[in-house]
């Protein structure tokens, strides 16, 4: 076999992401590698190295064995990113992009810079400063950390500026905290953008992601809409923000652009994902190209499947917990019979309040009756949605 028959993609994975990326590397002959932190991580069923990601010496080892490394994670530092590209390796999604999706300050500078709607918002160093930006904002403040954030740890409703004491305490010379307005929301929506290193872009419909306690419970695919028109114009909309801000980050990859629908219709960007993320969980069974097929073809520059959906809708929601006898598999027997429409996915993880152990999802036609389905499904796994 010649170099040329082979795709060897390295991803740099902790967990599912790099899990579900599998099935279709397998499909389509493309040899898989991850790179686990530790063995008993779930992306380990997976993965035939494990090693730390922060070493650059041990990812350079790993990324001489494929053709080009990616993520299921933004934790990669970038002095490992730069060691890799200085070694001529092809690391999708660069450096240079990674660097917005790791430093939320510098994301939002660069949204600023893009003209992408965002929050109000300010970079503080002092609880004065935070104050000051309370009060010119009603009196409440959204404050996160820069960096090191996810699943809501990292983000504070605040009154005050010294509610962020701590945080600032434990601030570098030359970090700083980001204020932010708390918007008022009627929902969240994600945008997923799958874009090539030759500029090519896909977007999948924009979808609505409700959260319990900070962390994505329910993805209803496509957003709901009070008409078909309201629809196509949200579609549009997001899809113009998202393709702007792939292309204007220079990601590769899939990327998910998460937003605000605020009272007034306007979309306000909240967070980017640059890799496969629990928003695009749907389209395993929900779109013609999944998200992980889509991020393997794009990031070895392969032209990007369709987007479209298979059935007019499709819910995701999270298995939160588990059930507290053992992994998802413990209730198959009962749960398969009850719910043969369903799509069970597990993660081969262990319970714990609150762990996203798994996932399950529905397609089909009558919104109301799918998302039951799946609220339901996911519920008899354990603490559910
Ligand atoms: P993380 O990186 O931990 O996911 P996010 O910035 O996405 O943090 O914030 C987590 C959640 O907090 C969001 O999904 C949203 O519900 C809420 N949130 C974040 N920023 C704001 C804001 N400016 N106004 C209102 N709610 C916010």
């Amino acid at each position: 076999m010649s170099a040329q028959d082979k795709i060897r993609v390295g991803v740099i994975g902790a967990g599912q992401l790099a899990r579900m990326m599998v099935p279709p590397a397998i499909a389509l002959g493309i040899d898989i590698s991850v790179l686990a932190e530790a063995p008993e991580m779930s992306a380990k069923r997976a993965a035939d190295r494990v090693g730390d990601y922060k070493d650059a010496e041990t990812v350079l080892e790993f990324a001489k064995t494929v053709d080009v490394i990616t993520f299921d994670h933004e934790h990669v530092p970038q002095s490992v990113l730069r060691a890799l590209t200085d070694a001529g390796h092809s690391v999708q999604p660069p450096a240079e992009a990674l660097r917005y999706a790791q430093n939320k300050i510098l994301m939002r500078q660069k949204l600023t810079e893009l003209g992408v709607p965002v929050p109000s918002w300010r970079a503080v160093k002092t609880a004065p400063e935070l104050q000051d930006f309370i009060y010119e904002h009603g009196g409440r403040a959204v404050v996160k950390t820069a960096t090191g954030g996810y699943d809501g740890k990292g983000v504070r409703v605040v009154t005050s500026g010294d509610e962020a004491a701590d945080w600032f305490a434990q601030l570098g010379d030359t970090e700083a905290l980001l204020a932010e307005e708390l918007v008022d929301f009627t929902r969240e929506l994600s945008q997923l953008v799958a874009r090539n290193p030759s500029g090519q872009q896909a977007t999948w419909p924009v979808v609505e992601t409700e959260q319990r306690d900070g962390v994505c419970a329910v993805v209803t695919a496509p957003a709901p809409s009070g008409s078909a028109a309201g629809a196509a114009a949200l579609n549009e909309a997001a899809a113009n923000i998202g393709t702007q801000v792939a292309a204007g980050v220079g990601v590769t990859g899939v990327l998910a652009v998460e937003m605000f629908e605020t009272r007034d219709g306007r979309l306000l960007v909240n967070e980017l994902a640059m890799r496969p993320h629990n928003s695009g969980h749907f389209s395993i069974e929900g779109s013609i190209t999944s998200q992980f097929e889509q991020h393997l073809r794009a990031v070895t520059d392969l032209p990007l499947g369709d987007t479209a959906m298979r059935e007019p809708h499709a819910v995701m929601v999270n298995v939160l917990g588990g059930p507290p006898e053992g992994a998802m598999p413990v209730r198959y027997a009962e749960i398969m019979a009850k719910y043969p429409t369903v799509k069970i996915h597990s993660y081969g993880k262990s319970p714990r309040p609150g762990r996203k152990v798994g996932h399950v999802t529905v397609t089909g036609h009558n919104l109301q009756a799918v998302k039951q389905q799946a609220i339901d499904c996911a519920a008899e796994f354990g603490e559910g949605a």
